[in-house]
């Protein structure tokens, strides 16, 4: 297990700490006698694990007490139709913004609900290099409900590090891939959102960080499960939540605390992501072709220059214990997830083989 790195960009690695400690209470949670998942959500050995799971992730991210954290259910794409039936209210418009695959997404979800700008693409590329227009360009529609972004859009391997000044429209920001990698100043957002499986637990679990001020005014025919609102009014637990999702994550907090918080997983997070990029600018045979300004940390998408050794690269990785390094098929090529459960050790075993394979291959 110790020679396999994990690149898949989700349901994607977890801490091997984590999994361990998992594992040992696997069927037996805390001299219960049965597994944490075969528990009542209601019972207070449950409700108490569940309250520290949401306090240490206050506490990793710096979340004001006029914000709710939500354990919902429904993942990334749940929220895409959550957010336009709580936030809309009586408005028709929002502003969506188009930097690659996932916005996107959301983009087409929420034009069910709301009149949306499809036209509000913010990539541009310029010799070969994809690049973003800085936030202070973004063309904001000053009647409009919300705007919403993707800080790291997890396919193109593109990463938005400034914050749009929204002034006092709602900025929501789909974080599923970055929650978590770096820190965040919540009081510049309305909402945040992350489904699970990237950066904090396994799937079916999204978590939801919004101000007060915007829970209540849903739609009246919005499913309520995916109210705020109601949410908010039973603690996440309106219905049964995804327990083990949340007990996980909740592992996953713990873990990230003793690592030194943020600040400290965001300078490692820093220094495997330019070991790679180093490694594929100075090299012939590999190539990036994202802006160094918006290159994401957690995605780093790459091709071969000559790709008819695509296939060769993949199987020989492979049997270096390189897992998952295939792109996503939009793009082609490769993809190297390194969210924050990737030790330094998997990006230099990249590296290493990266570079051998291409000595082998010139
Ligand atoms: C993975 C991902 C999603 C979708 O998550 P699901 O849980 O599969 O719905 C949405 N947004 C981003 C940025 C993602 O990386």
């Amino acid at each position: 297990m110790n020679n396999i790195f994990n690149f898949c960009a989700g349901p994607a690695m977890l801490p091997q700490a984590v999994m361990l400690q998992a594992q040992k209470e696997f069927c037996n949670w805390q001299d219960n006698g049965v597994s944490v998942m075969e528990m009542s959500h209601r019972s207070p050995e449950y409700m108490t694990m569940a309250a520290e799971a949401e306090q240490d992730l206050r506490d990793l991210m710096d979340i004001p007490d006029n914000y709710k954290v939500l354990f919902c259910h429904g993942g990334g794409r749940g929220q895409f139709s959550a957010i336009p039936l709580n936030l809309l209210g009586d408005k028709l418009d929002a502003d969506y913004f188009l930097t690659g695959q996932w916005s996107h997404s959301a983009t087409l979800e929420a034009k069910k609900y709301a009149r949306i700008n499809e036209t509000n693409i913010l990539t541009t590329t310029s010799e070969g290099k994809t690049s973003v227009l800085p936030c202070a360009q973004w063309p904001i529609n000053a009647g409009a409900a919300y705007v919403h972004y993707c800080p790291n859009e997890t396919v193109d391997g593109i990463e938005i590090f400034d914050v749009p000044e929204t002034g006092v429209i709602p900025l929501v920001a789909d974080i599923s891939s970055t929650i978590l990698s770096r820190p965040i100043d919540v009081t510049k957002f309305g909402l945040l959102y992350a489904g699970a499986q990237k950066n904090i637990g396994p799937a079916g679990l999204a978590i939801v960080i919004v101000r007060e001020d915007l829970i209540g005014h849903a739609r009246r025919a919005i499913p309520s499960i995916f109210d705020y609102a109601i949410q908010d009014k039973f603690n996440s637990m309106y219905n049964t939540p995804p327990t083990y999702s949340w007990y996980l994550a909740g592992l996953v907090f713990k873990w990230l605390k003793t690592q030194g918080g943020l600040v400290e997983v965001e300078k490692r997070n820093i220094m495997k992501a330019n070991l790679l990029y180093t490694f594929i600018d100075s090299s012939d045979f590999y190539q990036n072709n994202i802006d160094k300004s918006v290159r994401s940390r957690m995605n780093i998408p790459f091709s071969l220059v000559d790709e008819s050794f695509n296939n060769s690269f993949l199987s020989a990785s492979k049997v270096a214990g390189l897992l998952n390094l295939k792109g996503h098929k939009s793009v082609g090529g490769m993809r190297a997830s390194v969210y924050n459960a990737m030790p330094i050790a998997g990006v230099e075993a990249l590296v290493k083989f990266m570079r051998d394979f291409a000595n082998e291959n010139m």
